[in-house]
């Protein structure tokens, strides 16, 4: 049974490096250092979660995890060792061997960064990207997942309703089911990324007018925990490229002394309170506002 107080999902830094420079990703603008994690600090990292009790991993934070030349072999190491592995990937290092590699390691689950319909509406926010092997890669994950019965999510950013609806359609075109297609307003990664004038719906649009919404504990402070490559521990495993939420680091104590800790209950009680004005990226953050029901 899972402890309450416990995050029932890792996220696992392979690194932070990445080979593209997306629109709406402030990976490009990092001050952490690129690193790549070790032998040690991977096996450290699941036996901390074992002890933790934590029964899904994540392995990615943000970064292109395929981008670690052990990555299949940490997905298998951690599939041997009971876990639910999922990863996130811009598929851009993938080809039809190392997929069915992958697929071997029978991970449980894959997200793929992706959204546009053709090479211009693609390139444009995947900067660095090449749609024609993008493209080649969601038909063989569609195929595969198909085959495999691998949950499969694409993960991508709306533009506007016209770039929306375009994307959902080549999307469902190559195979895919409506359901596990997330093409979304794009996150302000905890106010880091500013308004960029030709995304309509506006990433800031939640931040300008919250009047409509209500908020609440976030889930990703709760529910998950993120270790860095260098075995800190960040409170938020999705956004923080900057390393601004480390509550901890695993190789001086478990995730249950982490999450008993000072910092991290600081951070829990400005929600509870409902002042997050003391937390820099969580007072930015459009993630844990909700539309209103009425609304
Ligand atoms: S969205 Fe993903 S692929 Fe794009 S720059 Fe960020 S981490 Fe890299
Ligand atoms: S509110 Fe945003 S920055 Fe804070 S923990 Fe949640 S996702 Fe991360």
């Amino acid at each position: 049974m899972k402890n309450n107080n416990m995050p029932s999902c890792a996220m696992i830094e392979l690194t932070n490096a990445c080979n593209l420079k997306c629109l709406t990703c402030s990976n490009k603008d990092m001050r952490r250092k690129k690193e790549f994690i070790t032998d040690n600090i991977f096996n450290r990292a699941l036996d901390e979660c074992k002890k933790a009790q934590i029964k899904r991993l994540v392995l990615f934070t943000v970064g292109e995890s395929f981008l670690h030349k052990n990555a299949l072999i940490y997905i298998q190491i951690a599939k041997e060792k009971g876990f639910s592995v999922s990863i996130s990937t811009n598929a851009m290092l993938l080809d039809e061997v190392s997929l069915n590699k992958l697929f071997k390691t029978e991970i449980d689950g894959i997200q793929m960064s992706f959204s546009g319909y053709n090479k211009e509406s693609y390139e444009k926010i995947y900067i660095g990207g090449d749609f024609g092997r993008a493209i080649k890669n969601l038909r063989l994950i569609a195929e595969l997942c198909k085959e495999n019965g691998t949950n499969v999510r694409i993960n991508g950013i709306s533009l506007n309703e016209e770039h929306k609806e375009k994307t959902l359609q080549f999307l469902e075109n190559i195979g895919f089911n409506p359901l596990v297609l997330k093409i979304r307003t794009p996150c302000n990664f905890g106010g880091k990324i500013n308004l960029n004038k030709e995304i309509d719906n506006g990433i800031n649009s939640l931040i300008i007018d919250r009047k409509n919404y209500v908020m609440q504990t976030c889930n990703i402070l709760t529910n998950r925990i993120g270790i860095f490559a260098n075995g800190d521990v960040t409170a938020c495993g999705c956004l923080d490229v900057d390393g601004e939420m480390i509550i901890g680091n695993i190789l001086k104590s478990g995730i249950k002394q982490i999450r008993e800790g000072k910092r991290y209950n600081s951070i829990l009680n400005c929600f509870r309170k409902g002042d997050l004005s003391d937390l820099k990226m969580c007072s930015k953050c459009d993630f844990p506002y909700k539309k209103k029901a009425s609304s």
